[in-house]
């Protein structure tokens, strides 16, 4: 695997990329969870990748993503996602830190209140990028909104180059095989520190969004031949296409990267048990993680992903289809800022 490793390392140091995070992040052994639940239950701290206190997974999507845009002499960082998106909050930083203007176009499913802002929009507001709020209208999906405001985005970006300004339009949560190839690198950076710790992981549990988290690591586990079976904990409700589009993302990383080898929908699992009543709506297994886990470890995850990834964890371990002794690891991709959002966002998480 070493040889692999070697490899894989010398295709992605081709790709442009800037230095946004703080690397590796931090990854250990929980031993209060792990002897909660009887398993060995390690953590990969993507919260702590910096570099502000709100990191996050989209900044090492934003490596690549920024990167490109650097090299191509952008002066404007378009991108999309709800009000409270922490891909836009991180992309506005990440943007800012490296001399280029962001520009937001949210969806408003969280209508923000103009006198008490909150979370992320609040710090993009701090951050003084361009933010476009579109309301959602009647009868109008999560999908059909972020549609609208990609359109919206588009119309801005024409402008601004017939005026010869350069833009670069990144998608919702950076989605697409650039962004994901900045998991790929996280992937064998898992790897490696997993070897150094001598400890071969069966579950890799995290949770899934765009995907694009997802195509990478799947992409990365193909590239070193891992093992590990790859569980993924929807936080929102998807179309049919879901698994395909992952694939693809997936096998355009790495061709992109120039590897020939193929991701197929048999090397990761999701799951949609988790999410319901819908995305940034929190459930009572979500709101009993978060709780858990900070009774048990003194460490927080958010109510939007990472606690109902937990929560999917939590519950295949109870119902066994997790083994008891096995070893997991528990990606923790960021999200904190959710702790102090809008009650409808955080749930009631004081209430016996
Ligand atoms: C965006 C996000 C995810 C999901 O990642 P995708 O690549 O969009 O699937 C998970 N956790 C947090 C905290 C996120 O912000």
């Amino acid at each position: 695997m070493n040889e692999k490793i070697l490899k894989a390392k010398r295709l992605l140091e081709k790709k442009d990329r800037l230095d946004l995070c703080f690397l590796p992040t931090p990854f250990y052994k929980l031993e209060n969870m792990s002897k909660y639940l009887g398993i060995n239950l390690y953590i990969k701290r993507d919260d702590f990748t910096g570099k502000n206190l709100f990191g996050g997974n989209k900044m090492r999507k934003l490596e690549y993503l920024l990167g490109k845009a650097k090299k191509q002499g952008c002066k404007y960082i378009f991108t999309y996602g709800a009000t409270q998106s922490n891909h836009a909050m991180q992309t506005a930083a990440a943007a800012l830190a490296n001399g280029m203007t962001p520009v937001l176009y949210l969806s408003a499913i969280v209508e923000p209140k103009k006198n008490d802002l909150r979370s992320n929009f609040l710090l993009d507001k701090i951050f003084g990028a361009r933010v476009y709020l579109v309301g959602v209208k009647d009868s109008e999906s999560f999908q059909d909104v972020t549609n609208r405001s990609l359109l919206l985005g588009l119309k801005h970006i024409k402008k601004l180059e017939r005026g010869k300004e350069k833009c670069y339009n990144i998608p919702m949560g950076g989605a697409n095989h650039i962004g994901s190839t900045g998991f790929i690198k996280a992937f064998i950076e898992l790897q490696e520190q997993l070897n150094s710790m001598k400890i071969d992981a069966d579950y890799l549990y995290h949770a899934t969004g765009s995907g694009g988290t997802l195509a990478g690591l799947a992409a990365g586990k193909k590239l070193i031949n891992s093992n590990v079976k790859i569980h993924s904990i929807a936080v929102l409700d998807a179309d049919k296409n879901y698994k395909n589009n992952v694939v693809c993302m997936a096998n355009k990383s790495l061709s992109w990267i120039k590897s020939d080898l193929k991701v197929s929908k048999d090397d990761f699992s999701i799951s949609r048990d988790y999410f319901a009543p819908g995305y940034e709506c929190p459930n009572k297994k979500s709101t009993k993680a978060i709780k858990l886990l900070a009774q048990k470890e003194g460490l927080l995850v958010d109510p939007v992903y990472t606690a109902k990834a937990l929560a999917g964890l939590i519950d295949h371990v109870k119902n066994g289809k997790i083994p008891k002794n096995s070893n997991v690891v528990f990606w923790h991709t960021g999200g904190a800022t959710a702790l102090f959002a809008e009650k409808q966002i955080l749930g009631n998480l004081i209430k016996e």
